[in-house]
């Protein structure tokens, strides 16, 4: 971004002030003067245009002061010494005096003209170390580059007159400009970055542009840079102040590289920790099943004849249990994994009344008629979604609703204009306090009541809901047992009226 230019009359009504404030300063040592002529000598009246000169010297920049010395000595010649109202000196005493008077004068306004300047000095470097120390609080926390971006072009616009831009580098290492910048100001901001060095006016190289162009660099990274234009060679107070103002901006951008590594690191091992609890837990989960199957069938297999029928019964239905068990576990693990991959979801205008039918059915006709009842509203908006995965959020939520009590479980629908909300009503022993949250965690289960599971139901469950832009929770019923309710947005337009 670039800063629009001083206003050019802004230097023009500066001086008209100046030469105002000189003129008031001489007319009013002149008319004090003439008020008192009749009582005071013209030593006296000489110190009257030595206290305008030395407030003029004080105030005003060195050119006007030396006028106004300079217009002094004049004045009193004019007015005070004889012959009165002439430029004429006849006196050598007079004379003597007016010289004097001059001598005076002029000492005082460049004494004074470099006092003025050593406090405006000091005035200036005390609060360029204001804004660099509020710019270094500011910095630290920021936590783009962006934001960098926007610090270090609001405190260049303020400490310098001329437009400013700062440019960041991307990751790929890019200059981050606007379309249309001059291409001189784009090659200044490039050339500055490689050599790593302030470029232009005063600074020895390249010294034919009109600008700054200093690289926002630390010592090991160069992050950007500034251009700051119309600037004076002789400024190097001003070179300074920028350039402290580009190494903070620098430092800024590094610590953000910086701390962009230790995330991109700490996420990486943090994958390979989760990969391989995942592994060492499946592995675990799937052989416990495995296991009992291929005992109950070798031994199926091998003493047939010999089993009672009762026997050979009871082995059969742990083969079915436990294959059910394991398809599952399957299940879970795999869409857990696929919503890793959150290309892969399918996500489409979707029926929920459909979903909820499709799950009803399987879930009945797994042996549980009656136990499982449902209020659904009819007309219910479409929702994006991916209907397997929705489909086994509700599953999952049924199946433990099912698993962790004993009465008749509900599923109730409500929906809003902005979302659709899916509660699934148990009896059961509800969860421990202190729990709530925990058993969204993989791998972690409850208060089990001895039934069986791997403890990555709820954490596909909420998973799935986050992945349609809802949200899984648990509450506890008044009178015992638990709501697990999933909110889903809705969203507009519905397809219907897409295509009316
Ligand atoms: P799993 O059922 O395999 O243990 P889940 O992730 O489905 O794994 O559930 C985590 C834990 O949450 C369970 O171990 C159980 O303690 C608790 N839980 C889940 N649903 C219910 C429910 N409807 N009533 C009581 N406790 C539940």
């Amino acid at each position: 971004m670039v800063t629009p230019a001083a206003p050019a009359g802004r230097a023009t009504s500066a001086r008209t002030r100046h030469w105002l404030w000189a003129a008031a300063l001489l007319a009013a040592a002149t008319l004090v003067g003439l008020a008192l002529d009749d009582y005071v000598s013209l030593a006296s009246e000489a110190m009257l245009y030595v206290l305008a000169v030395a407030i003029a010297a004080y105030t005003l920049p060195r050119a006007y002061s030396l006028v106004c010395a300079v217009a002094a000595v004049a004045l009193l010649n004019y007015f005070f010494t004889a012959p009165r109202f002439t430029f004429r000196v006849d006196d050598q005493d007079n004379l003597f005096s007016l010289f004097a008077l001059l001598g005076v004068a002029l000492t005082i306004s460049s004494l004074g003209t470099s006092v003025r300047r050593e406090t405006e000095r000091a005035r200036l470097n005390a609060s360029r170390a204001r804004e660099l120390q509020e710019l270094a609080t500011e910095l630290a926390s920021a936590t783009t580059a962006g934001k960098v971006d926007v610090l270090v072009q609001q405190h260049l616009e303020r400490a310098f007159v001329g437009p400013c831009l700062v440019a960041v580098l991307d990751a790929d290492g890019c200059l981050q400009v606007q379309a249309g910048l001059p291409a001189v100001v784009h090659d200044g901001l490039r050339a500055c970055i490689r050599e790593g060095r302030t470029l232009g006016r005063g600074t020895g190289r390249w010294p034919g542009l009109d600008a700054w162009y200093i690289p926002m660099r630390s010592d090991e990274h160069t992050g950007g840079a500034a251009c700051i234009q119309n600037v004076s060679a002789y400024d190097q107070g001003g070179l300074e102040h920028a350039n402290a103002i580009c190494a903070l901006a620098g430092q800024a951008l590094w610590r953000l590289k910086l701390a962009a590594a230790v995330h991109d690191a700490e996420e990486e091992s943090q994958w390979h920790r989760a990969q391989s609890t995942f592994l060492a837990a499946i592995s675990h989960d799937f052989r416990t099943p495995l296991a009992a199957i291929m005992g109950a069938a070798s031994s199926l297999q091998t003493q047939w004849q010999k089993l009672a029928p009762a026997e050979q019964d009871r082995l059969l239905r742990t083969i079915v249990g436990e294959s059910s068990h394991l398809a599952r576990l399957t299940d879970n693990t795999l869409q857990l994994v696929r919503l890793e991959n959150a290309g892969e979801l399918r996500m489409d205008w979707e029926s929920i009344e459909e979903i909820i039918g499709s799950v009803l059915a399987r879930v009945r006709a797994r042996g549980v008629p009656g136990r499982v009842t449902s209020a659904v509203p009819p007309n219910l908006p479409l929702i994006k979604a991916d209907p397997v995965l929705l489909a086994q959020l509700l599953e999952n939520l049924l199946e433990n609703a099912l698993k962790y009590s004993r009465d008749v479980v509900e599923l109730q629908v409500q929906a809003d204009v902005s979302q659709i909300r899916i509660s699934v009503h148990d009896r059961g022993d509800g969860i421990a306090a202190g729990d709530e949250v925990a058993i969204f965690e993989p791998y972690r289960r409850g208060d089990t009541s001895g039934q069986r599971g791997a403890g990555l139901g709820l954490a596909l469950c909420r998973a799935i809901a986050r992945a349609h832009g809802g949200e899984l929770s648990v509450t506890a019923r008044p009178d015992g047992g638990s709501t697990f309710a999933v909110k889903l947005p809705i969203e507009y337009p519905q397809p219907a009226a897409e295509f009316a």
